[in-house]
């Protein structure tokens, strides 16, 4: 018994030593560089560096909770992204909480402060994606605040038997939000299939949404390469500008 306690707490401090190494490994600086992006104007500009999927960032925005936005308990260290989507998850909030009664965004993993390999993800690196909740709604069909992610049957119905229901409105909603939002250009939005589809026939039923219909198919995607996303939005934005050279746009790699 003693040993085996033994083994477990060398186990942990090696972990802990590993931990720590990662972090000192992952501060990064203007050195990391390619030569021409350690001056102006890149000197003073926050920096994504690569691909999501192997890629860093400098002088990342750091995404803060707010009345129309939380951010998830066992997420909060990884809460920087480049500007460009901070600010967009901080408009989607806001526009949210006005357009639909005090709805409240619940976000997940951004990235670390200077990115790189983030432990529960391939993506995720380069300060461009970001994990979004689901609104839901009660067995009354009202509308309830989480501050979790909850993963949906196709019918919408909770899979973790909390009986409550993907909100189509709402989530149509903010995905029409994300594909008209003219300073970020979303590029993709991860999301499992059969919520994708969902989305799409609430949108197709109703004139009024019909017109974002085209975009948001080919917005939202289902992961080729990784789990279902069937508890949570994966939004990416495309590489911001005067990224040339810097930002790598390619690869679906996600979750
Ligand atoms: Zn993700």
């Amino acid at each position: 018994m003693f040993s085996v306690r033994r083994r477990g707490l060398q186990l942990a401090i090696a972990v802990s030593l590993l931990a720590l190494l990662g972090i000192a490994y992952a501060r990064r600086t203007d050195a990391d560089l390619p030569e021409k992006f350690r001056k102006r104007p890149y000197s003073v500009m926050s920096l994504s560096v690569g691909s999501p999927a192997d890629g860093w960032q400098l002088r990342a925005k750091r995404l803060r909770p707010n009345q129309h936005l939380v951010i998830k308990s066992n997420s909060r260290k990884a809460v920087y992204g480049h500007p460009a989507l901070v600010l967009m998850l901080q408009r989607t909030a806001r526009q949210m909480s006005r357009e639909a009664r005090g709805a409240v965004l619940v976000v997940g993993d951004l990235s670390s402060k200077f990115g790189g390999p983030l432990p529960g993800h391939r993506s995720h690196q380069s300060g461009r994606d970001a994990d979004v909740g689901f609104f839901v709604l009660d067995k009354h069909d009202r509308p309830k605040r989480l501050d979790r992610f909850i993963a949906f049957d196709a019918d919408g119905n909770a899979k973790d038997g909390s009986k409550v229901r993907f909100d189509d409105y709402r989530n149509w909603l903010m995905v029409q939000m994300w594909l008209q939002d003219k300073r970020a250009e979303v590029k993709y939005v991860f999301v499992a299939s059969h919520l994708r589809r969902r989305l799409l026939d609430f949108a197709r039923a109703r004139p009024a949404f019909r017109k974002y219909l085209e975009r948001a198919e080919q917005l939202l995607r289902q992961p080729s390469n990784s789990a279902a996303h069937d508890d949570h939005f994966h939004v990416r934005i495309a590489c911001p500008k005067r990224h040339e050279g810097l930002c790598l746009e390619h690869g679906w790699v996600n979750d």
